[in-house]
């Protein structure tokens, strides 16, 4: 019997995994699809506190992990597939194999969505990104193309313009599902270009392992043209992975956890931390802030059970 098993192996899960391994609670943390989260796919991060010169994501959250297995915390590889919340202690089929434990921090986190083209996502952190607030500082002077037409695309496009020379956005309809005001002030930057309409068949050059240009077609014409781009953005929206969670703590109607204050779930005993629950910030310090939050809280709701 666990005290908590942790579902994710990103900036939430490994930072609950220190602070409860600290409060000697001996967490196991179940690795996921993406171990290492998010930080796992980029490449420098210079907005985490504490590294003045930057540090790369996956040495940042491998850190993380070291930092946590240093006090005791287990790692297991796989993914939960299926859980039984129904009564306590809880239940956890990871990969197969079922496991009890009296609570849960679910860290899974959200996956960004890609267009899932080969050439894409061969150049994932090569000029390909999904985050423009990790990665927009990259392309100070450069040619910036960010694909969507929510209110992410809008931001991210506005965003990258304090360091792009130029930003394209690119949709493929001709209406946005972006609220007006940030439609509005998109139309307004005089640095960003609108092409609507349009999808992209290709990213360019996965051979030279660094994005040099797009091939666009427009869905109007059938025309196919090449444009030059050195970052590629793609904000497409993103997927919390709760898909073993639903029916079995409320979830919002786009899948991410409902907050019932705290870290707290619905669920007694079940709780969040990170992207899971957040599509505001999304960022590693946020992640790592919910992780200790959710920590602190296991350790309350244990001690108040008198374990
Ligand atoms: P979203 O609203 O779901 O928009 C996703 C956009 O990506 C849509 O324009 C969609 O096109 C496009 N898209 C999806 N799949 C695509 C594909 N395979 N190829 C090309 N285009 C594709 O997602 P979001 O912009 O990330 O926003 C998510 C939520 O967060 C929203 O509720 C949003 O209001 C909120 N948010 C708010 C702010 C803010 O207020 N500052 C900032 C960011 C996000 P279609 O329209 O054609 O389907």
């Amino acid at each position: 019997m666990r005290n908590v098993v942790i579902i994710g192996s990103g900036c939430a899960g490994n930072t609950a995994a220190i602070y409860a391994a600290r409060a000697n609670l001996k967490p196991l943390v179940v690795g996921g699809h993406e171990p290492g989260g998010q930080l796992s796919i980029t490449s420098l991060v210079e907005n985490f506190p504490g590294f003045p010169e930057g540090i790369n994501g996956p040495d940042l959250v491998e850190n993380m992990k070291k930092q946590a297995e240093h006090f005791g915390a287990e790692y297991i590889h796989g993914s939960v597939t299926e859980v039984d919340f129904t009564k306590r202690p809880f239940r956890l089929n990871i990969d197969g194999e079922w496991h009890e434990t009296r609570t849960v921090i679910i860290a899974s986190g959200a996956s960004a969505r890609w267009l899932n083209l080969p050439s894409e996502q061969k150049l994932i952190g090569h000029g390909v990104s999904s985050c423009a607030t990790c990665d927009g500082f990259f392309y100070r002077g450069k040619k910036i193309m960010v694909i969507g037409g929510g209110d992410s695309a809008m931001e991210e496009a506005n965003f990258l313009t304090r360091f792009g020379e130029e930003v394209t956005l690119v949709h493929r309809r001709d209406a946005f599902r972006a609220s007006k005001i940030m439609v509005d002030r998109t139309v307004a930057n005089p640095k960003i270009t609108m092409v609507t309409n349009t999808v992209v068949d290709e990213v360019h050059d996965v051979s030279q392992k660094t994005v040099t240009g797009v091939t666009l077609r427009n869905l109007k014409t059938g025309e196919t043209y090449r444009r030059d781009v050195d970052g590629f953005f793609v904000a497409i929206g993103h997927i919390p992975n709760t898909r073993p969670f639903v029916g079995k703590i409320e979830l919002d109607e786009d899948g991410y956890i409902v907050s019932h204050g705290g870290a707290r779930t619905s669920l007694t005993g079940v709780f969040h931390a990170g992207d899971v629950q957040d599509r505001t910030y999304r960022q590693a310090i946020t992640a790592s802030g919910a992780g200790c939050m959710a920590a602190i809280e296991v350790e309350r709701f244990l001690e108040a059970e008198g374990h």
